[in-house]
């Protein structure tokens, strides 16, 4: 007998200004059921999501919860109609106890100010014992109890609100294989309490175990449904790639020259182990894995960012490890970082002085700083990223995120380094932005320098990378050199061919 429905989203779509992130989507989900939600970055799975969660008052289209429309035009209402949101970044605070963690908003009332702590208590351990920690105290604070722990409190505090849809947004990006197999065991006790589950993730090894169903969007529309046994990772991976979209880089030609950096037996232990490449001249290598597999680790330890536990770096004759950016920087390495906010601009500057602030000693260098250079030096900048509005002395904080990361970009193009590494150069930009950096990117490493990408984005890896290496779990399991890199052999790799039991 099939199950009742418990959500159905009917015609639902959600605009962002330029972008239509989800057009007209129907989507259901039933009660014991989950309901694996797939599609490459940008495909508009979380939007989706959102949506769902209350987070937007002006999507367009119909939510039925057991039947009744509902206007989830906020979080409350949302909640109120029994949606539990489990986001990538965990909201638990980490300072304070368990227990106020779970019972965040409505601790049980005592007099006025007081709460009552037995009660809480109690309640906090038949929340905790439903996600398989009963054994923890519930007066620790969440930074006392691991990651896993962390995100299975995470789901505990949402059942405290009686949902009847969880939504599990790449829950296990952050997790051991053991970690996993400790969710599914709750996930699995979880569909026996009737609960509709959506779970989104990129792993097909994962969704092949734990889902029921699976429903692919691309380009913000819902591509197919169908019961996970009626479908394969390769129908899988095709529907969410779609058409090919190689001709947007139909000029890349390639420039690979000799070796101009080796990395030797990267290690840093629960991170990424014995990690080896080299980087030629001319060359884009994209360094590709799933959430999690270390990426982003592996190049903040090149730059001195974070620790090493072993190996070295090979570059312009010299051996071994940067302490910290400024000696990387100062040995030609720049890195360009995923979050441009935190790391790369100083948004509070002008464009100017933030395209400035890497060469500014050498520049000034003896007392011979000529200011004529340096506009000189932004205003090419300026016009070869398309900067807009070219002023130079715009506030950085005033541009678009599109106009700030070709600012970040512009800021490396104008130091001497031969090496960058570029940690989702495009992530959230609009398609103009990232035409115009994927040129500058051809551009720099057309002279002989070498590019390190990180991206998430396939489509891009595909367009720039002249060789990709696979990382899983922090260790390079394969390569994949020129035409043989394609969005679904970027897939397969990523996700270890044929893993899954289908
Ligand atoms: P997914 O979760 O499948 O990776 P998203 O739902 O995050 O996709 O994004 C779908 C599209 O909507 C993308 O083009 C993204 O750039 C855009 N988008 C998402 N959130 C916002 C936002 N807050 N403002 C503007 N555009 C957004
Ligand atoms: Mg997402």
């Amino acid at each position: 007998m099939e199950k009742k429905i418990a959500l159905q989203m009917k015609n639902v779509s959600k605009r962002f200004p330029g972008t239509l992130a989800v057009d007209g989507v129907d989507f259901e989900v039933r009660e014991g059921e989950v309901h694996a939600l797939m599609g490459e970055n940008g495909a508009g799975k979380s939007t989706l999501m959102k949506m769902l969660a209350g987070l937007f008052n002006d999507y367009t289209g119909e939510i039925y919860i057991d039947g009744n429309l509902c206007k989830l035009h906020t979080p409350m209402l949302a909640k109120e109609h029994g949606v539990g949101m489990i986001y990538q970044e965990l909201s638990v605070a980490r300072r304070i106890s368990i227990v106020e963690n779970l019972l965040v908003g409505r601790l049980p009332k005592k007099n006025g100010l007081f709460y009552d702590k037995k009660e809480a208590v109690r309640q906090a351990k038949e929340l905790l014992e439903r996600v398989g920690l009963g054994y923890l105290d519930p007066n620790k604070p969440i930074s006392e109890i691991s990651q896993c722990e962390a995100q299975l409190v995470e789901i505990a505090k949402v059942l405290g609100t009686n949902p009847k849809i969880i939504v599990m947004d790449e829950p296990t990006s952050a997790l051991s294989s053991e970690e996993v197999q400790r969710l599914f065991k709750i996930i699995r006790a979880l569909k026996e309490q009737n609960l509709a589950i959506v779970y989104i993730s990129h792993h097909l090894a994962e969704i092949f175990e734990i889902a029921d169903t699976i429903t692919v969007m691309r380009d913000g529309r819902k591509i197919k449904t169908y019961p996970v046994s009626e479908t394969t990772n390769e129908q899988l991976i095709q529907d969410m790639v779609g058409k090919s979209v190689k001709e947007f880089y139909a000029n890349k030609e390639s420039h690979v020259g000799e070796t101009m950096m080796e990395v030797k037996d990267l290690t840093r232990w629960g991170f990424f182990h014995h990690v080896n490449f080299e980087l030629h001249r001319g060359e884009v290598l994209a360094i590709c894995g799933l959430a999690g597999s270390g990426r982003t680790e592996i190049a903040r330890s090149i730059v001195g960012v974070d620790p090493l536990d072993a190996g070295t770096i090979v570059k312009d004759g010299r051996e071994g490890t940067y302490k910290n950016m400024t000696m990387a920087i100062k040995s030609g390495i720049g890195y360009l970082t995923e979050d441009r906010k935190v790391m790369g601009l100083a948004l509070t500057q002008s464009i100017s002085d933030n395209i400035l602030v890497s060469i500014i000693d050498k520049l000034s260098k003896g007392g011979l700083y000529n200011p004529k250079d340096h506009s000189k030096i932004v205003e090419e900048k300026i016009e070869e990223l398309e900067i807009y509005p070219p002023q130079p002395g715009r506030l950085v904080n005033a541009l678009s995120g599109g106009n700030q990361q070709k600012v970040l970009m512009a800021k490396w193009l104008a130091t001497d380094a031969d090496v960058l590494i570029l940690d989702e150069p495009t992530r959230g930009v609009d398609i103009g932005a990232k035409q115009t950096i994927h040129k500058a990117v051809l551009e720099y490493t057309k002279k002989g320098n070498g590019v390190i990408l990180l991206s998430s984005d396939l489509p891009e890896v595909v367009g720039l990378a002249d060789r990709a290496i696979i990382l899983r779990e922090g260790y390079i399991t394969g390569e994949i050199t020129g035409e043989e890199i394609t969005e679904s052999s970027l897939l397969m790799a990523a996700n270890g061919e044929g893993k899954h039991v289908s």
